[in-house]
């Protein structure tokens, strides 16, 4: 495999890099030859007038490309608006093949279905790099149903844009197609001798606490922590919602977990009711920070990720960078892509959106940059990777203000929720037992009560609930005779053999202190018999225990189940009136109601 990348200095010179291809072509026994072109501006004409002279030069050739926010060549920031790479596949096995579709003829499930039967007719097919006009579209749907593609395909590549990041309009195209202005471009390889790895980098970082996403419609961000989702960018960065947004907010992206791998998500604009445009579909339930971009910390996974693919030996690389990440560098964005070209020629461009499918999963990511890494035949030994040093990243022993300031608020934000995990835990539990307190096993019985009745209401088949209440012997009198100490002891050994049967015989059982030495234990999905039989083995366990002082003692168990329609209030009642009679008719015995 073999590649020519240059930028457009016009047409004349263009032709003439056209025939000296064509020229050395002459020479060899072709596979393949694709072209990828890549221009600042969606100019139809512009375009068009390149596919011609490709078509003109090398009629064999296949060309697709789309519009971008800035391209690279040969590992760099192109300094012009048109950038190609001609591709060469030249083992006789290989093989190519582009696929369009137009997004405004056919809906996204209508092109994976098409894309997915011909990659069922195409058994060869082994990578799918993939160019498509996103912007203000969800590609939820799309990258769901590619996830149906034969597990062995990988997938990358990214989403078409535009040298004005505030401008909607992009392009797609190919030769097989033509222009469009929305589409998607697929580009098929395979055969027995191509290898592709891919892999992403970010080096963004977590920045503060956990902020649930609690109301989302595809990519409009309603709500953080049920609070329009504006409010987060004010509270926390005094963004202010003015024409300077989408700058001031894209250095600070979203970032979570979603499919088991880590996603970032930037919004693109604040509507009046300070919901977020975000760069793509966000997700509700998932748990978000707010990230924030470190140059060391990205040029260190940048310097993982070459050493990784020098591993792979690739004949080229291809990147998939977001445009945030070229606004993020500035002048110096060269510095995360040129490391690449010292493992292999390396030409990609900035997107609105980047592809890469993982585990199985398409993702969309954001503000990330996808390497794709093809290879024509066995790796050649490479030798020893590339130094950090070689990849011109020596790091400064200095570390960055910003860097610490990071570090101070993550590791403050970190001890503050280990601390409020603490609060919320000593909220719900009793301190002397470490069961749930009476007001939180209230609640549990409440909610499990209810979500029964619902079920029931809807036709479903409710869950059971079964209680089980239980109330320590003549408790007063080891009080009163061997001191509170002793008595603290039996209700502390007491619920530790609750906690370890339940453990044991009946996991995901609850047990809460009711109050004094009485205790409650809530059996979500058990009958009356089940619970009966549980009591039972919590009064012989308890008898089994050898107190220091008061030596052994009992305790009396009521069992009761929810009944069709009733309320946590009736069904607690009945379990406490078993009680009673368990009291009544002697005390150390189970009596069910
Ligand atoms: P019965 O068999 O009818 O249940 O008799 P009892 O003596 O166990 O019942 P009673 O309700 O008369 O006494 C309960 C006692 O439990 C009274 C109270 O001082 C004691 N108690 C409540 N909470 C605690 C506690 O946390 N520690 C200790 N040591 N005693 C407690
Ligand atoms: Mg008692
Ligand atoms: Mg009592």
């Amino acid at each position: 495999m073999r590649q020519f990348q240059f930028g457009y200095r016009g047409r004349d010179q263009f032709l003439q890099e056209l025939r000296k291809i064509r020229q050395w072509s002459k020479t060899k026994i072709l596979s393949r030859m694709v072209f990828q072109v890549f221009t600042e501006t969606p100019d139809r004409d512009e375009v068009e007038g390149i596919l011609k002279l490709i078509e003109q030069e090398l009629p064999e050739a296949l060309v697709f490309g789309c519009s971008t926010n800035g391209h690279i060549i040969n590992g760099n920031l192109s300094q012009r608006m048109i950038a190609v790479t001609c591709t060469v596949f030249e083992y006789p096995t290989s093989r190519v093949q582009i696929r369009q579709y137009d997004l405004n003829q056919e809906n996204e499930a209508e092109v994976t279905s098409s894309i997915l039967k011909v990659l069922e007719e195409n058994p060869w097919v082994s990578a799918i790099e993939l160019l498509v006009t996103i912007r203000g579209m969800s590609m939820t749907g799309f990258s769901d149903q590619l996830r149906e593609a034969r597990r062995d395909i990988a997938i990358f590549g990214g989403g078409a844009f535009n040298a004005d990041m505030n401008e909607d309009t992009a392009c797609v195209f190919s030769n097989v197609a033509g222009y469009s202005e929305h589409g998607v471009v697929f580009l098929l390889m395979g055969g027995s001798d191509i290898h592709v790895e891919t892999t992403y980098i970010t080096g963004w970082k977590p920045l503060g606490r956990e902020l649930e996403i609690t109301k989302v419609s595809g990519n409009v961000l309603y709500e953080i922590e049920k609070r329009p989702a504006y409010e987060t960018y004010y509270r926390y960065l005094n963004i202010e919602n003015d024409e300077n947004f989408f700058g001031n907010t894209l250095e600070f992206p979203f970032i979570f977990d979603h499919n088991g791998i880590q996603l970032l998500r930037a919004p693109t604009a604040s509507l009046d009711n300070g919901a977020l445009m975000m760069t793509s579909d966000m997700y509700e339930g998932d748990r978000a920070r707010i990230a924030y971009g470190d140059p060391e910390t990205i040029l260190r996974e940048v310097a993982d990720g070459v050493k990784k693919l020098s591993h792979f030996a690739p004949d080229v690389i291809k990147i998939y960078s977001c445009g945030a990440r070229r606004m993020f560098w500035g002048q110096e964005v060269s510095r995360e892509t040129a490391p690449f070209q010292l493992v292999a020629p390396t030409s990609g461009f900035f997107t609105s959106g980047e592809f890469l499918r993982t585990k199985g999963h398409l993702n969309q990511h954001n503000v990330t940059l996808v390497v794709g890494a093809i290879r024509e035949g066995e790796a050649m030994d490479t030798g020893e990777p590339p130094e950090l040093s070689e990849v011109g990243m020596e790091f400064s022993g200095q570390v960055s203000m910003v860097k610490r300031l990071a570090t101070f608020i993550q590791a403050a934000t970190n001890e503050l929720e280990a601390a409020n995990r603490k609060l919320e835990h000593a909220a719900i539990s009793d301190g002397m037992t470490r069961l749930y307190n009476r007001m939180e096993i209230q609640r549990r019985i409440t909610e499990r009560v209810n979500e029964s009745n619902q079920a029931a209401e809807k036709g479903e088949s409710p869950l059971p609930v079964a209680l089980v209440m239980m109330d320590v012997d003549d408790f007063k009198k080891v009080n009163d005779t061997y001191g509170h100490s002793e008595g603290d002891q039996v209700l502390i050994r007491l619920a530790e053999m609750l906690k370890r049967t339940i453990d044991r015989q009946a996991p995901g059982c609850l047990a809460g202190r009711w109050g004094g030495e009485e205790f409650m234990v809530l059996m979500a999905g058990c009958n009356v018999e089940q619970a009966e039989n549980l009591a039972e083995i919590f009064r012989q366990e308890f008898n089994k225990i050898r107190f220091d002082l008061c030596g052994q003692q009992t305790m009396s168990l009521g069992v009761t189940e929810l009944l069709p329609g009733e309320d946590a209030d009736v069904c607690c009642r009945r379990v406490d009136d078993a009680l009673y009679k368990a009291k009544k008719s002697g005390k150390n015995c189970v009596i069910r109601e």
